[in-house]
């Protein structure tokens, strides 16, 4: 079977130029599963589905899944992270959080352009299974665009 990738570039208002493609089934890489072994099978389950309604590829970064206590706390001190892992936990120390990136013309992209689009994937995926979904790049204070978090 040959299958056919149409790459098709579409201009959005504001000069959003995104590159849309067509009849192309994304997977998760090995290194992306293994970022999300012990993460909550629900958001699992989430993530898989996202993948197959986004128009954009993603990935799972390092640290992006679970995360002990001490795997926070490095994160906070080298301030990549708000929570210590300790005082105040995180909700990739339960499994109930993951971290994406997307995937654009052949390299990561961080661009809160791509990650708004994937995000989107991941809170219709949420609402298709019937469970409730946070995207950080909606909070009001401290805006995190590569997080999405279970809500129970
Ligand atoms: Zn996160």
């Amino acid at each position: 079977m040959i299958s056919t990738l149409l790459l098709l570039v579409t201009t959005l208002p504001g000069n959003w130029v995104l590159p849309l493609e067509f009849d192309m089934t994304y997977a998760f890489s090995d290194r992306s599963k293994d970022r999300m072994v012990g993460v909550d099978q629900r958001l699992i389950a989430v993530a898989n589905l996202a993948l197959q309604i986004s128009p954009i590829d993603f990935g799972i970064p390092q640290h992006g899944g679970l995360r002990t206590a001490e795997e926070q706390r490095e994160l906070w001190e080298r301030k990549l992270s708000q929570l210590d892992g300790h005082k105040h936990k995180s909700y990739h120390q339960s499994g109930k959080a993951l971290d994406f990136y997307a995937y654009v013309n052949g390299r990561a992209s961080w661009d809160q352009k791509h990650m708004a689009i994937v995000a989107a994937s991941f809170l219709q995926a949420g609402c298709a299974l019937g469970y409730k979904l946070q995207w950080g790049g909606l909070w009001k204070n401290y805006k995190d665009f590569p997080h999405v978090q279970l809500v129970e």
